[in-house]
């Protein structure tokens, strides 16, 4: 199992929430279901790191750098 953080993922400064995960398409589909949850209970700041990402998202090949270097970062995280 590797472990990275909401602010790792593109999670606000604040948000140390873990997510341990075998791959990065689970441990990103972990971080994605708990940004529902803060949008759904209006957290501020995850609010705000959701309107960075948002602008990122709108264009692909930036958004694909950023989730290969997501990738990369996960990879290379020690197995705990
Ligand atoms: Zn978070």
């Amino acid at each position: 199992m590797k472990k990275m953080t909401c602010k790792q993922l593109g999670g606000p400064e604040t948000c140390d929430k873990e997510f341990r995960a075998e791959t990065f398409e689970e441990i990103k589909e972990m971080s994605m279901q708990h940004g529902k949850e803060m949008f759904q209970k209006q957290d501020q700041n995850h609010l705000q790191a959701m309107q960075v990402m948002k602008e990122k998202m709108q264009d692909p090949q930036e958004m694909q750098i950023w989730v290969e270097e997501k990738r990369k970062e996960f990879d290379e995280l020690a197995e705990e």
